[in-house]
């Protein structure tokens, strides 16, 4: 048996990507979460500490929260004054931003070393369409839908998120210790963790995770620690997928010469509006959640007719481990980043795994898609989100096509080499010199360089140009 101290260093060896974050001493929540997914309430009391060095902060929870009360729990176990800021600049209805006095007369944002925090939430459970929709769904909706609740940490804020309203850096990755009871679950499942199948355990975790759950009464599988919950699929389409996953995973781990971390898992659940023509998935490293039903559903993913786009969806989702996760944005143009290199990895994979068909067919798609895009301006120029014309169409469908132009341009070798050396730096504050520094750096050769920054990065017509060096129009 290895002894403790070197299963230590073989973990931190091929983590090696992650010590770095852990290094850093993200926030520690620890606390009690006491949840009824029939009822649809959420009750916590969380103590926070090893606080990042904040002045401008703010603690945005999720507005459904009732806040029982902020303490300085090392000092008295007085309640804390706090008011709420509403300058917070990416204040969405979903949450509030909360700041705390230190009740000595300083009217100035205090934080102490521990500060506990204790609220209760109470949401709709919306069954099916016989209990009325929602009138929408979306990733940052904390969801109750009879039988599960799914909450996460990007946008819905259910536990506290603390936010620099200097730098704009919101702080969801958290270690934790909670202990979740839920006593109408059968399965808890806190991201970074693995499910557990009681109506109560306690989940630890000393890397820093966003706090995704997803708790309730549905099935479970797993196999090499890739798992997969309330999928409903066949033991022959579970068999499929877990190989998919691993081929995923390894192709992406291999080009990229970082290895996905920590167990893959991937929830399937219901939408609380009504689902007919739509799904939604997103990732929550290093968690995938499919928002779906009937052939939206992961049930479907391997019968339907969107079964090509269903596969490239969840590759788009897994590169986010790359791009969104280790690299993360820090302007507008940083969403090209996020996103648009996901959407083309997506892409890639699919014309290595899945065959140049159905890569054709989706960049076919793309393209024509593309046919009456106007008044966008070129990634150099993009600094608002008004820049893109259609944030959709510029995200999803133009920067990939013209990343998938270069990769003709430049060849597939250099083209991962640059995406390997924005992954391995990083950056959380990714922006459009960050990704022209590190071409440059990959593709050395001035004319080459000048030449692709020219008409991909500055034109106007850089479209224009993808299409004729792709050969389609
Ligand atoms: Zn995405």
């Amino acid at each position: 048996m290895l002894k403790p101290k070197l299963i230590l260093i073989f973990v931190t060896f091929i983590l090696s990507g992650y010590t770095a974050l852990a290094q850093e001493k993200s926030l520690f929540v620890k606390g009690t979460v006491d949840i009824s997914v029939t009822k649809g309430t959420i009750a916590c009391d969380f103590v926070l500490s090893d606080f990042p060095e904040i002045k401008d902060y703010v603690i945005r929870i999720n507005s459904g929260m009732n806040i029982h009360y902020f303490k300085d729990i090392k000092r008295s176990n007085a309640a804390l004054d706090y008011d709420v800021d509403t300058k917070d600049s990416i204040q969405s209805d979903e949450v509030k931003s909360y700041y705390v006095h230190e009740n000595r007369g300083n009217p100035a944002r205090y934080l102490p070393e521990e500060l506990e925090v204790k609220y209760l939430g109470m949401y709709p459970v919306i069954k099916d369409s016989l209990s009325g929709w929602m009138g929408g769904d979306w990733r940052g909706n904390v969801a109750f839908n009879g039988y599960s609740v799914r909450a996460e940490g990007y946008q819905s804020d259910w536990y506290p998120v603390i936010y620099d309203m200097k730098t704009r850096k919101r702080y969801p990755e958290v270690r934790y210790n909670v202990k979740i009871t839920c006593s109408d679950c059968k399965v808890l499942f806190v991201n970074g963790s693995k499910p557990v199948k009681a109506g109560q355990a306690t989940f630890v975790s000393d890397i820093p995770h966003e706090l995704s759950i997803y708790c309730g009464s549905f099935n479970t599988a797993e196999q090499n620690g890739v798992w997969l919950l309330n999928s409903d699929m066949t033991k022959t389409d579970e068999q499929r997928f877990f190989n998919m996953a691993n081929s995923y995973e390894a192709y992406y781990g291999k080009q990229m010469a970082i290895p996905f971390k920590g167990s893959l898992t991937f929830v399937q659940t219901d939408p609380v509006a009504d689902p007919k023509q739509w799904a939604f998935a997103f990732f929550s490293a290093p968690t995938t959640f499919n928002v779906g039903s009937g052939e939206w559903g992961m049930k479907s993913l391997f019968n339907s007719s969107n079964s090509a786009k269903n596969k490239k969806s969840m590759a788009h989702e897994l590169a986010h481990y790359y791009f969104g996760t280790l690299v993360q944005p820090g302007s507008e143009f940083g969403m090209v980043i996020e996103e648009g290199l996901a959407e083309y990895m997506a892409l890639r994979l699919t014309r290595s795994l899945e065959g140049e068909d159905a890569f054709e067919t989706l960049l076919k798609e793309r393209i024509s898609t593309l046919e009456n895009f106007r008044n966008y301006k070129p990634f150099a120029e993009v600094n608002t989100e008004a820049d893109y014309c259609n944030r959709e169409y510029y995200l999803y469908y133009y920067a990939p096509t013209l990343f998938t132009a270069i990769e003709k341009e430049i060849g597939e070798k250099a083209m991962w080499q640059w995406l390997r050396t924005m992954a391995q730096s990083e950056n959380k504050h990714a922006d459009y010199n960050f990704m022209v520094d590190a071409f440059k750096n990959t593709v050395t050769d001035p004319s080459l360089q000048e030449k692709i920054i020219g008409k991909y990065f500055r034109s106007a017509s850089a479209l224009q140009s993808a299409e004729d060096e792709l050969g389609i129009h």
